[in-house]
């Protein structure tokens, strides 16, 4: 960290700061300019509360070194993260395809849609069942009994289940029934819900807040890590910017961006990205392109009749074609599905 006086500052300044900088443990390096002092601190300044010596009236500024996340960097870990959920890994050479609705609906439609998945090569369903609606009074998902539905899916299938957790009193509910637990967008910075997930054992999937940059998806990883969960997949879904055509701006930069940050996998929703069903396929490719561990798709039996995000999902057909050329795209570029 550096520390950068304003002019003017006296040596008793430059003791004050000093010595709060060794009674946390750390090595000091002041260096006197003709109009700046600036102190280096060094050694790791995470532990040191910025915001006290910022407040410290000779201190004009404050540059910090080592990024406000280490768990989650590359520098801590220099090998990619494989997270492991039954017998697949997400983060080898594999780009894993997880599809189903927005909202588990009905035990028949969800049944149908794990069976186009399974068909097609994918290898996770997704569904929610707890829906993070904008509006209250849109519908708010089945709750358990979308979970009962999920399990009896993965039992026929052998797909694996991924689906959202909103509340942490809902913790121990979710975690009996879902492969892979899922942190919506809205929970990005609920830092209690991500505690709660931090201290279980089992994959989470973060995904990026609506208006989130990169290192503050990193900071939110960072919050599970830090409690002891280990498996932590992050998903790019678009983020707000001023176009208006598309529900979101899919970032697929984040995806190249995320592997030099971070040794962790990153997952691409380009349903979420763009919000219409004719922008998904394009945004699938272009995401495997970008490097993506895998892709989460929302496909529905009748899109017409979904309760929840119909305009962005794809049919069956729809999804089955995509997939074929998902596979080439894979093949190609010398990944597997
Ligand atoms: C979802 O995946 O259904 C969802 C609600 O996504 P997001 O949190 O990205 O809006
Ligand atoms: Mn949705």
């Amino acid at each position: 960290m550096i520390i950068v006086l304003k002019p003017g500052s006296t040596q008793s300044d430059i003791d004050y700061v000093s010595e709060k900088l060794h009674e946390k443990g750390l090595k000091v390096h002041v260096s006197k300019g003709e109009e700046r002092t600036i102190i280096g601190a060094i050694g790791d300044e995470r532990i040191l509360r910025e915001a006290s010596l910022a407040a410290y009236p000779a201190v004009e500024k404050i540059l910090p070194i080592l990024k406000p996340f280490k768990l989650a960097s590359r520098d801590f870990q220099r090998e990619n993260s494989r997270v492991q959920i039954g017998d697949l890994t997400i983060g080898d050479d594999e780009v894993r395809i997880m599809a189903g609705p927005c909202s588990v609906e009905t035990r028949e439609g969800l049944l149908q849609v794990a069976r186009a998945v399974k068909a097609a090569g994918g290898t996770f369903l997704r569904g929610g069942a707890f829906k993070p609606r904008s509006s209250p009074y849109a519908f708010q998902g089945l709750g358990e009994e979308g979970l009962k539905y999920l399990a009896e899916a993965r039992e026929e299938t052998g797909l694996y289940v991924i689906t959202e957790l909103m509340d942490p009193r809902d913790t121990e509910l979710v975690y009996r029934y879902a492969d892979i637990i899922q942190i919506g967008a809205r929970n990005m910075s609920n830092f209690t819900l991500l505690k709660e997930v931090g201290r279980v054992d089992k994959p989470v999937l973060l995904k990026r807040g609506l208006s989130a940059t990169v290192k503050e998806l990193l900071m939110s990883a960072e919050y599970i890590l830090h409690e002891g969960n280990r498996k932590v997949i992050l998903c790019e879904r678009g983020v707000r910017t001023f176009e208006t055509e598309t529900r979101n701006t899919l970032d697929l930069s984040a995806v190249p961006l995320v592997k030099d940050m971070s040794h962790l996998p990153i997952v691409v929703d380009p349903s979420h990205g763009v919000g219409r069903s004719d922008l998904v396929s394009p945004m699938c490719l272009a995401a495997v392109a970008a490097g993506a561990d895998g892709l989460l798709i929302e496909i529905h039996e009748n899109p017409e009749e979904a309760l929840c995000d119909g305009p962005q999902s794809l049919r069956l057909s729809e999804f089955a074609e995509l997939m074929v050329r998902v596979k080439s795209l894979i093949e190609a570029l010398g990944r597997k599905l």
